[in-house]
């Protein structure tokens, strides 16, 4: 079997970001963008799940239609395109952002393998994967971009109206006109008593008042973040309280919600237009364990300041599956050039590539 210089594990704008600076630097990568089907492992991450992408810059408004067309080869134009579905006005779609992402990556001569990695073994050099289909690959170097998760409580009327009033990104989805007050929109709700909860309800009364639903009587906030929300005129804290139904219909989406008490009141019913889980992320790291050094929450630790390095030499990680924090589509672009330069670096100084 021939090893490979580097294999990058998946397929968001950290892993294609990793393999165009790797392609373009002769390494000619190889990338696991993970299988069909897999809801944890999607290819192209969490922008296909996503609709329109309004702060990854160069995509201001306008009609992309045309570049897509021109840009993506006929089976990979995004499927809204084949649709006939009417065209974002706004920046672009995150699947289109991710097509157009893998397509450069393609370009430089990056070769793409549509499975999920199962299992690793860095105890070994070169380092062994083994891909849930498939024949084993020995690498000199791997840059992990599997990315992360966002949790949602299960229910499947929150299934239902995901992407139609449902979301679990405040910064991506709140200007969309679906949930602003200025357009008669119903307020938002936000779940979560963490930091991103009250960040994203904070965040959201740019556009409308908002419920923040905590299931206990105290945040989980850093004080500065939870005294600044709950001073703010347009946050109604409610107390005690979890999501039970989100409420809706086929022709508006989100309409309501339905709140269930955790200390023994009646249940109550809020209008809303939106309802946003900020109840953690989950990192895919779980074919990670034991391999690589994990933090509490699973995500994977850096080992160098302003380095992707993890704790395996030759082993880089990049985007939300090491970003607890940030967790923007340019930041894991970013990451994933920075991963590809570490590899690229770690190479030449132990296999003289
Ligand atoms: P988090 O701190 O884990 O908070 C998750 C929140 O969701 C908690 O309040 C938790 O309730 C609630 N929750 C969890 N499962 C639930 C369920 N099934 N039903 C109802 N509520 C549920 O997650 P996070 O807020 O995403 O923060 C993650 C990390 O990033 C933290 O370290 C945070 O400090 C950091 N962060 C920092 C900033 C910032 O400083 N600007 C912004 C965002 C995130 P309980 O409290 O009852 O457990």
């Amino acid at each position: 079997m021939a090893v490979e210089q580097v294999v990058i594990i998946g397929s968001g704008p950290a892993g294609w970001t990793a393999a165009i600076y790797a392609a373009r630097a002769d390494l000619r990568p190889l990338l696991f963008e993970g299988a069909l089907g897999n809801p944890n492992y999607i290819p192209l991450g969490q922008l296909a799940l996503t609709t329109e992408v309004e702060n990854f810059p160069s995509w201001p408004a306008g009609g992309t239609r045309e570049y897509l067309a021109s840009a993506l080869p006929p089976d990979r134009q995004p499927y809204w395109v084949l649709k006939g579905t009417p065209q974002p006005s706004h920046g672009i779609n995150g699947p289109e952002l991710m097509e157009l992402c893998r397509q450069q990556a393609l370009n430089f001569g990056t070769r793409v393998v549509t499975e999920d990695v199962a299992r690793v073994d860095f105890s070994k050099r070169p380092f062994q994967l083994f891909p849930s289909n498939g024949d084993p690959v020995e690498a000199r170097a791997v840059i992990v971009a599997t990315g992360a998760r966002a949790n949602y409580l299960g229910l499947p009327s929150e299934e239902k109206y995901k992407n139609r009033g449902v979301s679990a990104c405040a910064v991506c989805d709140g200007a969309l006109p679906r949930f602003s007050a200025a357009k008669k929109a119903r307020p938002l709700v936000v779940i979560g008593g963490g930091d991103s909860a009250v960040e994203e309800a904070t965040y959201l009364t740019k556009f409308n008042t908002v419920y923040l639903v905590h299931r206990r009587d105290q945040l989980r906030a850093s004080r500065i973040m939870q005294d600044r929300a709950l001073a703010n005129p347009k946050i109604t804290p409610k107390w005690n309280r979890v999501l039970d139904e989100v409420l809706g219909n086929d022709k508006d989406g989100v309409t309501g919600v339905r709140l269930k008490s955790t200390a023994g009141a009646p249940a109550e019913e809020l209008e809303a237009s939106g309802v946003f889980l900020a109840i953690g992320h989950t990192p895919n790291t779980d074919f990670l364990e034991g391999q690589l050094e994990l933090d509490a929450n699973k995500f994977i630790v850096w080992k160098k300041p302003y380095r992707t390095w993890t704790s395996v030499e030759g082993v880089f990680a990049a985007g939300d599956v090491a970003d607890p924090f940030y967790k923007q589509a340019v930041t894991a672009a970013g990451s994933g050039c920075m991963a590809a330069l570490d590899a690229e670096r770690w190479l030449a100084e132990h296999h003289g590539h």
